[in-house]
């Protein structure tokens, strides 16, 4: 059986914010959810060969070779008009690896790591390389110490979680937003799945960290917010919940308008959830 290979956005070989420790973190190309508020939109597309991008490089680093794109990275400036040329939000920019690739990644880094993080785009669509990755490590003696974390928004269905979980550590789960419609006029996708995706998860003791992100007047309500705290509750009073800040850094169109997200309003929301119960709110550390 060949051995799967991902479209990798990028990797950083050292992370200390996506999950516990010291990470290695592969950002997979490809989302399932629109988001306006996305800081990283060229990981949103993959890309179709068009060559749209072609011209709007000042470097000449971009090519068609036999219809298909291709990235002269010694030739690249890093200006991104490539990625705001793309009419998909996708990038030519992207690597394909083998896990055997990640994997000597990993080796050349291991004593720095304590775990690696799949991240995105939306991670799990790459389910089938996300395994082989992960079960790779834990059969490797000199890696197996390693934790293997999926950073995810949750769409994913139940029975794609099955066949991931055992190799899988850890999963940091965004919830968009609580209100269904406010929910689809941010992702432009249902919360039902990633709601289920919650549950699951800590019902396998999976569910290592639930994300929200809070943009004011959407996801920042006492509405919102009392339904967080009472999904998180429900789940466990000490389930690690972390509230992330809209801010305006790579967002693009309407998104752009939007207010930012201020420090008080997450510090008074963290207070509104701790009042609720929740014994363990982590806000951003890092405020750009
Ligand atoms: S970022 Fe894109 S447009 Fe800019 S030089 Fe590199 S390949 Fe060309
Ligand atoms: S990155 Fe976008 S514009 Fe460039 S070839 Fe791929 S799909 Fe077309």
């Amino acid at each position: 059986m060949n051995s799967p290979l991902a479209t990798v956005s990028k990797i950083l070989t050292w992370s200390c914010v996506d999950g516990p420790g010291n990470r290695l973190v592969i950002f997979l190309q490809g989302c399932n959810f629109a988001c306006p508020s996305c800081h990283n939109p060229h990981t949103i597309g993959v890309c179709n060969h068009c060559g749209d991008c072609i011209p709007a490089c000042p470097t000449d680093a971009l090519s068609l070779v036999d219809g298909l794109i291709v990235f002269d990275a010694d030739a690249c400036n890093s200006c991104d008009a490539c990625l705001r040329a793309c009419p998909i939000s996708a990038s030519p920019m992207t690597h394909v690896y083998t896990v055997e690739d990640i994997l000597a990644l990993v080796r050349s880094n291991r004593i720095f790591l304590n775990g690696i993080t799949v991240s995105g785009g939306e991670a799990t669509l790459q389910l089938k390389f996300i395994i082989a990755l992960f079960s790779a490590i834990k059969q490797d003696p000199e890696l197996a110490g390693l934790t293997c974390f999926i950073d995810s928004n949750g769409h994913l269905g139940e029975l794609a979680w099955q066949r991931v979980l055992p190799v899988t550590d850890g999963v940091m789960l965004d919830i968009k937003a609580f209100d269904n419609g406010t929910h689809m006029a941010l992702t432009g996708r249902c919360n039902r799945r990633s709601l289920a995706s919650a549950r699951s998860l800590h019902a396998h003791g999976k569910l290592f960290e639930l994300r929200y992100l809070m943009i004011p007047s959407r996801t920042d309500t006492d509405l919102e917010l009392d339904q967080l705290a009472e999904f998180a509750s429900s789940l466990d009073r000490s389930l690690r919940v972390r509230l992330n800040a809209f801010q305006h850094h790579g967002v693009r169109g309407e998104a752009r308008e939007w207010e930012k997200m201020s420090r008080a309003g997450v510090e008074m929301a963290a207070e509104r959830l701790r009042a609720a119960g929740l014994a363990n709110v982590v806000t951003p550390s890092v405020w750009i």
